[in-house]
């Protein structure tokens, strides 16, 4: 991060309402959930857990973060902005989850949609 960087996110932190701004979740590791292709795995060298690992990287909303930390756990919280993010969100995740998962399928039932609202689900969601 550059000193820039260090001000844009200071100035977007101070001048965003409620705390409503995004936050990057460092960890120790070189590793993440996408360089582990998925299965995240403790990195011995810098004593991070698997869960640290697999949150590393990961970016929130600052009311939204996952508040793990272990014991040592060397993770911190960065005010950043949404730049050359990386949006895993496979149409998938609508059909074999949200369509397939027979509560989740239901949930989506009573709002009116169905397995056939796949694209346009996924096109709201994405948007969002
Ligand atoms: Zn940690």
């Amino acid at each position: 991060m550059t000193v820039l960087d260090n001000v844009k996110s200071l100035v977007e932190k101070f001048f965003t309402t409620n705390g409503d701004f995004w936050v990057i979740r460092k960890s120790r590791s070189d590793l993440n959930i996408e360089k582990c292709n998925g299965v995240a795995v403790k990195d011995e060298k810098v004593n991070a857990c698997e869960l640290c690992v697999a949150l590393n990287e990961t970016i929130f909303k600052v009311y939204n973060k996952p508040e793990y930390f272990h014991t040592n756990c060397k993770c911190e919280y960065i005010p950043t902005s949404l730049v050359d993010i990386v949006l895993d969100f496979p149409i998938e995740k609508i059909t074999r989850y949200l369509f397939a998962n027979i509560n989740k399928s239901k949930m989506m039932k009573t709002m009116g949609y169905l397995i056939q609202d796949s694209d346009d689900m996924y096109n709201l969601i994405l948007k969002a």
